[in-house]
């Protein structure tokens, strides 16, 4: 157990990939250029053959509830009082927002941690929980609370106005100032918010696939835990949970204007977080978590004592075989 608890303070990630099945629109007049085993991908393009390792590949054919039961024990995990961080990466389009929301008959993982989180709180004796939840989202280095009471305050023009500063207390742990956290006390009305704050996502946006794909989207669970005789200890654990903007590179499809900039703020941040991720990989001890507003708010998350979890997401198709090498390279570097 000993052993463990050092094991367990290095901190961990785990990196999973999942593909994403053909698509009527999907272009098929090439071979497959990926083939996937347990936990690996390769990748034959151009007459070169790569390969790329996980901690397990999700292929088209593997369900929500497959992939939830590899996620559950982190979840677990958050309970047990460690902070938690599941981020889903990829291309726009790769199934990021599948795999985290999911659609009404096929849930992801974010409604499938709160009921599951509910669940096992009601079955351990030897503890008592409480539950609160925020959500917000990062854009060009902006935070927009999803959850805040009134509409103003999420709307996409007053994205700026509504700049949440983020705090780290003396202990380590990260404060996002003025953040609406509400408590939730079952699964029914966390879902609820849930359903809110998506919905105050998508209403800000004209065309709600760009939305996705220019931000970040996250969903904080705060659990409290409290043990002991009289319940006289207690602890306060984070799972997040998040939706990553898009990783194509957007510099290289002639994009310009606002659309360019979007795109650079995204893959700023997304090498940002490649960088604090292979950092703590690397025990360095400058670890670069104030490069971006994505790695402050996650910086006590990511790392000691701490797990994290990244699903990479690629498609199966051979014109998008230059994007999924460069989603597989930052999968490499992180693992
Ligand atoms: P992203 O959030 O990465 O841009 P989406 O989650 O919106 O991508 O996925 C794009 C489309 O592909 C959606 O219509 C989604 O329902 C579908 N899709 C993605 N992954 C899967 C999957 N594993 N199974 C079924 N449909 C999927
Ligand atoms: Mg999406």
């Amino acid at each position: 157990e000993a052993l463990n608890k050092i094991l367990d303070l290095k901190g961990s990630i785990r990196v999973f990939c999942r593909i994403r099945p053909f698509q009527s629109t999907d272009l098929r007049r090439t071979r497959e250029p990926i083939s996937a085993g347990s936990d690996k991908i390769v990748v034959r393009s151009a007459g070169i053959r790569k390969e790329y390792d996980f901690d397990k590949v999700f292929t088209q054919e593997t369900s929500q509830e497959d992939v939830f039961v590899e996620v559950e024990p982190i979840i677990r995990s958050a309970l047990d009082g460690h902070n938690v961080c599941i981020l889903a990466y990829g291309q726009t389009g790769t199934g990021k927002t599948f795999t985290m929301e999911g659609t009404n008959d096929q849930l992801g993982i974010v409604p499938r941690a709160l009921e599951e989180l509910f669940r096992q709180a009601s079955q351990d004796s030897s503890a008592s929980f409480n539950f609160s939840m925020s959500m917000l989202e990062v854009y060009m280095g902006s935070l927009k609370d999803l959850l805040a009471p009134k509409p103003a305050a999420r709307a996409y023009e007053t994205f700026s106005k509504c700049n949440l500063n983020i705090q780290t207390d003396p202990s380590g742990a990260v404060e996002i100032e003025k953040l609406t956290d509400v408590p939730v006390s079952d699964f029914n009305q966390a879902n609820r918010w849930y359903t809110r704050g998506k919905r105050a996502r998508s209403t800000s946006w004209t065309n709600v696939n760009e939305s996705s794909s220019r931000s970040h989207c996250l969903t904080r669970i705060t659990i409290g835990r409290s043990w002991g005789p009289a319940k006289g200890k207690t602890e306060v654990s984070k799972l997040w949970m998040v939706d990553l903007g898009g990783s194509e590179r957007l510099l290289k499809t002639g994009a310009t204007g606002q659309t360019l900039e979007e795109g650079k703020a995204i893959n700023l941040s997304l090498s940002a977080l490649g960088d604090v991720i292979a950092a703590l990989k690397r025990k360095l001890r400058h670890i670069p978590y104030r490069n971006s507003k994505l790695t402050q708010i996650l910086r006590d998350s990511l790392g000691d004592g701490s797990k994290a979890l990244m699903l990479v997401h690629i498609s199966p198709c051979e014109e998008d075989v230059g994007e999924t090498t460069c989603s597989l390279n930052f999968a490499k570097r992180v693992r």
